[in-house]
């Protein structure tokens, strides 16, 4: 693939984007996202190092991940990891100008690294928070979406308690190099229905540093 156009193409025929999310990722190009050492490899539907020993995560399963989550415009969504930053501006394109997107990350150096990403990109509806984001963040609870970018070995309860009725979490969940990435529908009364997507591979999310 050479070129972001080619790779949006690719998501989209391989069934990973559909059309909404690949306008949206195609507005997003990857290779401002990645270190400038990998910048040919950006167009490649492959996870690839950001420093710390952390992630970009794979675009086919950003594009997954954002489809299964459902975002409207004008939602506020939660990310955990935020990483190269690059899923959160997907989402914020997303969500539009009218939306916002909060994302956490415990790395200090990777938030800022997130932050200065999104903002070259042109993207003023993200907050960037350094921290824990296994607890969420109460200040702006209940979320309509959460979405976790790195593997849990459990739901944490913080983040379904922040979650809204009618809400949406997904998240990958399991062992370290192996997860299943789940879909959880909070339901009226506050019930939990889950399902199972696609087996994932992620970074883990570390809990209580
Ligand atoms: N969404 C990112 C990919 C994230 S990789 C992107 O688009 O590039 C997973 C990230 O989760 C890593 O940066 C890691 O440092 C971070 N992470 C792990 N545990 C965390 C925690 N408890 N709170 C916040 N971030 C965490």
């Amino acid at each position: 693939m050479r070129s972001n156009l080619d790779l949006i193409a690719h998501l989209f025929d391989a069934g990973y984007a559909d059309a909404r999310i690949a306008e949206a990722m195609r507005k997003v190009d990857r290779a401002q996202f990645v270190p400038a050492s990998l910048t040919p490899n950006a167009y490649i539907d492959s996870p690839l190092p950001i420093g710390h020993g952390q992630t970009i995560s794979a675009p086919g399963v950003v594009a997954l991940m954002s489809k299964l989550l459902d975002v409207k415009a004008g939602m506020t969504v939660l990310e955990i990891g935020s990483g190269s930053g690059y899923q959160a501006a997907i989402l914020a394109e997303l969500v539009g100008k009218r939306g916002k997107i909060i994302t956490i990350e415990r790395i200090e150096w990777l938030s800022a690294a997130a932050k200065s990403n999104c903002e070259r990109a042109g993207y003023k509806n993200i907050e960037f928070i350094h921290g824990d984001g296994s607890k969420g963040y109460a200040k702006n609870a209940p979320y309509s979406r959460i979405i976790v970018t790195a593997a849990a070995r459990e739901v944490p309860k913080a983040l379904t308690a922040q979650l809204a009725e009618g809400g949406k979490l997904v998240i990958p969940v399991g062992q370290p190099y192996r997860q299943d990435l789940l879909v959880i529908d909070k339901l009226a009364g506050g019930v939990l229905k889950t399902e199972r997507s696609i087996p994932v591979v992620f970074v883990p999310l570390i809990e209580g540093y």
